[in-house]
């Protein structure tokens, strides 16, 4: 099988590739802006890439969506930064770039695995959000933060109404907050730009105090990366022809938790690291408004819990990381990555050991033997000052 991936250096796109790669015989044709996550697969003769542009090599797209079996449109800002500060860009992106691959798609009668998200819920009221039943609910126009999941319910109708009436297969997935190795880039410490795990490991990490916005009270389910690829896997395999017309939720309900708790634990670990120096105080945690932290454009859903039922039944799938693990995973990727640019950059690095290179993250637990955490809330209001920058 051929599978296309646009957006292959991407944080799902590198991971599903590499999977790929590992455990079938299939061929992966990706593209990408750059290759930084997928340079260790360059020598795998079953892996094609392409440095580009899908908005500028539009022909090579075409191309390929002609010459693959599946197709992976993974292109896409996903920073709720991005949503109020670069609203066009994001729907130009968003919808319209990847409206053309749908089209490509529907040209050449090929099979679809499209990235929804679970924004597309925005301020749903349901205690858990099902893919078939539960009401997206964004909020007024000026709010531009809800650009990015109307953009995406706009194209996930598109996809559903090409799949009645131009016979489209398709499967749309939408992901609950994946976390893991390269979510972000760390040494793109503008504030916002990243999403709220790696932002605040960036905290820690370079002493600033973490932010909780509009109180931290707010939910979210945090899921694994390796727990979302299997899931997609099954997706892509499909062999009882199950997915066709679908749309899965791929999240986490057990990993539930509120931003304050996630900041407290996030910061508990981060003591207890084997590669942490300090005295185990700072930073503090202090709270700030959204309108400070994000601008004008910004409202936000004060939980966002999936219902997997249906990837159970249909796929057999249930995601298998705990909150704890799924966290120390990502904070060792990421104190590891940051100890290694330090050496680069010859500054003095925050950490003493030497940089370790194992195969995956799962080793690094095991090579630096992170105690078992308890989740640690400690959900004091108002630490370091309360609100305010
Ligand atoms: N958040 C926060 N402090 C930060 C970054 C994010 O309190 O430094 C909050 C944000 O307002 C949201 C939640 O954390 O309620 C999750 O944010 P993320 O950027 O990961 O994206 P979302 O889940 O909203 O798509």
């Amino acid at each position: 099988m051929k599978i296309l991936i646009l957006g292959v250096n991407g944080f799902i796109g590198n991971r599903l590739a590499e999977r790929i790669l590992d455990t079938t015989t299939w061929e992966v044709f990706g593209m990408d802006l750059g290759s930084d996550k997928v340079d260790h697969l360059l020598e795998n003769r079953r892996f094609h890439f392409v440095e580009g542009d899908i908005s500028i090599n539009r022909e090579w797209v075409e191309y390929h969506v002609k010459k693959c079996d599946v197709v992976l449109p993974l292109v896409a800002i996903a920073t709720p930064i991005a949503y109020v500060r670069q609203p066009l860009r994001v729907f130009e992106l968003d919808f319209e770039e990847n409206l053309r691959v749908i089209r490509d798609c529907v040209k050449y009668k090929k099979r679809v695995i499209f990235p929804s998200t679970s924004e597309v819920y925005g301020m749903c009221p349901d205690e858990s959000f099902n893919e078939d039943t539960s009401h997206l609910v964004l909020g007024p126009i000026q709010k531009q933060r809800w650009i990015y999941s109307c953009s995406k319910q706009l194209l996930d109708r598109v996809i559903w109404a090409y799949g009645q009436e131009e016979h489209l297969s398709f499967t749309l997935v939408r992901p609950f907050n994946w976390i893991g190795p390269k979510l972000d880039a760390l040494a793109a410490p503008k504030e916002g730009s990243s999403r709220v795990v790696t932002q605040f490991i960036h905290n820690l990490v370079t002493g600033q105090p973490i932010k909780l916005v509009n109180g931290g009270e707010q939910r979210r389910s945090f899921t694994y990366l390796d727990d979302g690829i299997d899931c997609l896997m099954k997706i892509i395999e499909d062999p009882d022809k199950v997915c066709n017309g679908q749309i899965f939720n791929i999240g986490n309900p057990l990993n539930d938790i509120t931003i304050t708790e996630l900041a407290y634990t996030l910061r508990t670990m981060y003591h207890r690291h084997p590669l942490y120096q300090g005295d185990g105080v700072g930073p503090e945690i202090v709270h700030v408004t959204e309108e400070a932290y994000y601008g004008p454009g910004y409202q936000d859903m004060a939980f966002r819990k999936p219902m997997i039922q249906k990837a159970k039944e249909l796929l057999g799938w249930e995601p298998r990381v705990d909150l704890e693990t799924a966290l120390a995973l990502t904070l060792d990727a990421y104190l590891l990555e940051h100890q290694n640019r330090s050496m680069r950059a010859e500054s003095p690095a925050v950490f003493p050991n030497p940089p370790i290179a194992p195969k995956n993250a799962g080793d690094i637990v095991h090579s630096m033997g992170v105690a078992p955490l308890t989740l640690d809330p400690s959900p004091s209001r108002g630490e370091g000052g309360g609100e305010g920058e």
